[in-house]
Order: structure tokens, then C-alpha cells, then sequence
């Protein structure tokens, strides 16, 4: 079999990148996914915040492209006037310095300032009077971007897949298990089920698994499992709506239908696969978390719990996108994002299908998240939460 274009990776990136490929008219492109149903793959268990507070310009401009286009994707997306549905809410996002850290988030907010992000600083007063079911006796300041916004990234991740096949990408079902690379080049690439498929060149972009998949290439790409828990609960108070919010002791929950999503990573697990949830974790640590800063929370029924892993860059926690600058060379690399890849596939789509198929980054200029300095070894990591 041959395809001009071969995407390893069927999630939320290798679909945008997919789609973005096919919408700017390049040749015959396949995605090769092992799971239709996404069932462990990171997507479908994110959050879908989409948020423009970073320090570093290239992913707040990323998000600054994501906002609107999630904004009208249900628009974008149409399949025969069948649109999806992603059910996108813009409700802001809410970060709170409440360890010690305000002079980094005031660093930022001000930074953000200048990139045209229209978020305000608050002190502890008046978070209380925008948000009067917060507790800020113990915050220092807090940035609050009002447009920011969340989506359904599984419904989002199905309507990337459902145009891009519209737009004619062939989505294969298989399991990339080994590669042949002749003169400094991927030739082909042989599946689990036998297939052999040969292309001009290969996009990565299995998500957690990338460090693993990589090796199949010859490629060290510093990409390691994260396993983070998150849940689903109630609270018997009605508040007000509040934001996506995000503290500098790692409490991170939103909104979602009748009750809210989130949880309290533990960044200190080991990097690797971990299906199991604790028993103990949400008593112990996420509610009395939730119930210090909304005591409201005081009372709350935790419904369901789930975990999902981030592709963590272990170099610098950033995404790495572009051409692997060693051998081979016609291998492009998407993978990395952590927690910010719903929010960022858009942009990374646009801004790989650019580097496919003209041979440079025309939108944002994503150059310092290429794959040189993975190779070099030289970090260039977010200042704010991660
Ligand atoms: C708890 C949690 C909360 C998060 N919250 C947010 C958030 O609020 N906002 C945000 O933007 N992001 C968030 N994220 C991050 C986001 O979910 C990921 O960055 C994003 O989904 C990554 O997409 P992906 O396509 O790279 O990976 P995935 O969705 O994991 O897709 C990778 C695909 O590669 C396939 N694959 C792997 N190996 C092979 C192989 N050898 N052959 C064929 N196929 C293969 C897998 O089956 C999988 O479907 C969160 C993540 C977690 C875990």
C-alpha cells in the first residue's frame, strides 16, 4: 500500500493535522489509528480548557488561533449540513496564586497583556466580589480571563475525523509496529496486521506514547506517560458560574453540565502507565482542596472518577512540533502537549499542514518548539502553571 502522507496517531493532533492537510489540497493522506474508539487515548479524557494564560508567546498565539476556530467549528466541521456538536463555553478561566508564586503570575499576566490577552489581576477583594463563592483570604492575586473557554473534545476529536475523511483521508485501523528506514529515510511502514505502507513522509503523533513509538523510527524523543486522576462530582450548593480554575497548589477544576470536572495532579508519580485509581485520593486530598477554596464544597458527592495520561516532554514540559532534524528526515514529530493539546490542536494542525507543504511555519512561527533543540538539549519551558 502507499500513501503520499502517513499520520501514526488517529487523536485530536494527528486528525487537525489530517484535516489541515486535506483542506489545503495535499495528495493522498492516511491516518493510521489502532483504536477507533479512542478508548485510552488522552483525548477523550482531557478537560477541553482552552485557555490563553502562558508565559510563552507561541502557546498563548496558539490558543489566540484555537478560541475562534473551536468557536465556529461546529460551522467548520459540517459533513453534508451535519455539523458536531462540541458544545463550546466561553466561561473564562480563573488562575489563582495561593503558594507563594504571585510574582511569576504578575510576570505573566503582564506578558499576556502585551500578546493582546484581555485578562484582568485581581487581589484577594475583589476575586471575592467576582466570584463571591471563592474563599481569598489566602490569595494573593488572581488573573482572570474572561473569554477563554472549554469544549467536548471527544465530540471535537470525532469532527476532525468525520471532515477529514469527507475531505478524503483514509483512516486505516492498525498498530505501527516496526519501520524500515533506508539512506537516512523512512521507506515503510509495517503494521501489526501484516500491512506494508510506503510514503513520501511520516507525521508522529501518538500522544503518550510517542517516546515508545519514536524508537521504532530510531528517534529519542524525550516523551514519557504522566498519569494524572480526575472526577466527576456534585455540589448540593447552587453557585454562581464560575470558571475554569487553576491554583499554584494544583487544584484545577470547571464547570461541567450539573456538577464540575477536575482534581488535584500529583506531579511527583513516576512517568508511566497507571490505570488504577487511589482509594483514598479524592477524600484526602481533592475535596479538602475543593471544600478550602469554595466552602461551599463543604458538601459534595464525587460521582465517578477516570484517569488519562499527558505525553510529557521530560526536557522542558512543552509540545515539540516539527521536522525531526536528525535522521530520518522525512519524519515530522506533533506530540508533547501535555495538558494543552485539545486546546492547541488547531494551531498545530494549521501550522504542520504549513511546514508539510511549504516548507515553513507561515501563521505562527512555532520554529522554538522544533525538534533541534530536543537534539541540543536546550529546555524552552512555560514560566506559569503547567
Ligand atoms: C486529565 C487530563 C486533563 C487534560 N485537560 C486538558 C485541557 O483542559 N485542555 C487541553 O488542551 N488539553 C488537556 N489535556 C491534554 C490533552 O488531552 C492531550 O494533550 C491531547 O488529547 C493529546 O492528543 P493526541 O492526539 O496527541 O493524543 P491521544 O488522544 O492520546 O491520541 C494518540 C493516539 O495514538 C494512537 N497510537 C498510539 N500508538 C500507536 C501505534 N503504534 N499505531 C497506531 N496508533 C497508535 C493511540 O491509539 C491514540 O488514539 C488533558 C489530559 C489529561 C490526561
Amino acid at each position: 500500500m502507499r500513501h503520499d502522507i502517513v499520520i501514526i496517531g488517529g487523536g485530536i493532533i494527528g486528525s487537525s493535522i489530517a484535516y489541515h492537510l486535506a483542506n489545503a489540497g495535499a495528495g493522498d493522506v492516511a491516518v493510521i489509528e489502532r483504536d477507533p474508539t479512542y478508548e485510552i487515548a488522552a483525548t477523550p479524557r482531557g478537560s477541553g480548557g482552552i485557555r490563553q494564560l502562558f508565559s510563552l508567546p507561541e502557546n498563548v498565539a496558539m490558543t489566540r488561533h484555537g478560541l475562534p476556530f473551536y468557536e465556529c467549528f461546529d460551522e467548520i466541521m459540517a459533513v453534508d449540513g451535519e455539523s458536531p456538536a462540541i458544545s463550546f463555553r466561553r466561561q473564562g478561566y480563573l488562575f489563582v496564586s495561593d503558594g507563594g508564586d504571585a510574582a511569576t503570575m504578575e510576570a505573566n499576566f503582564r506578558n499576556q497583556e502585551t500578546l493582546g490577552v484581555a485578562a484582568e489581576l485581581l487581589d484577594g477583594p475583589a476575586l471575592e466580589r467576582l466570584f463571591p463563592s471563592i474563599r481569598a483570604d489566602d490569595v494573593d492575586i488572581a488573573v482572570y480571563s474572561p473569554n477563554d473557554a472549554w469544549i467536548d473534545a471527544y465530540a471535537a476529536l470525532q469532527g476532525f475525523r468525520r471532515k477529514a475523511r469527507s475531505l478524503g483521508v483514509t483512516y486505516l485501523q492498525d498498530e505501527v509496529a516496526t519501520a524500515e528506514i533506508t539512506d537516512g529515510k523512512v521507506g515503510a511502514i509495517l503494521c501489526a496486521s501484516g500491512e506494508r505502507i510506503e510514503a513520501d513522509l511520516f507525521v508522529l503523533a501518538t500522544g503518550a506514547w510517542s517516546g515508545e513509538v519514536g524508537h521504532l523510527f530510531g528517534v529519542d524523543l524525550p516523551v514519557e506517560p504522566m498519569s494524572r486522576e480526575s472526577y466527576f462530582f456534585r455540589c448540593e450548593a447552587e453557585l454562581e458560574p464560575l470558571p475554569f480554575i487553576k491554583s499554584e497548589t494544583d487544584l484545577a477544576f470547571r464547570p461541567e453540565g450539573a456538577g464540575y470536572t477536575g482534581g488535584v495532579p500529583d506531579w511527583s508519580v513516576p512517568a508511566g502507565w497507571n490505570w488504577e485509581l487511589d482509594p483514598n485520593r479524592f477524600e484526602e486530598v481533592v475535596w479538602p482542596a475543593l471544600a478550602h477554596r469554595v466552602p461551599a464544597m463543604e458538601t459534595l458527592r464525587m460521582e465517578r472518577g477516570w484517569r488519562g495520561h499527558y505525553a510529557r516532554n521530560s526536557l522542558d514540559k512543552s509540545a515539540i512540533i516539527g521536522r525531526w532534524e536528525g535522521e530520518p528526515a522525512n519524519l515530522f514529530i506533533a506530540t508533547g502537549f501535555s495538558g494543552h493539546g485539545i486546546m492547541h490542536a488547531p494551531a498545530t494542525g494549521l501550522a504542520m499542514a504549513e511546514l508539510i507543504l511549504g516548507g515553513r511555519f507561515e501563521t505562527m512561527d512555532l520554529a522554538r518548539f522544533g525538534t533541534g533543540r530536543i537534539l541540543r538539549r536546550e529546555p524552552y519551558a512555560e514560566m506559569g502553571i503547567v
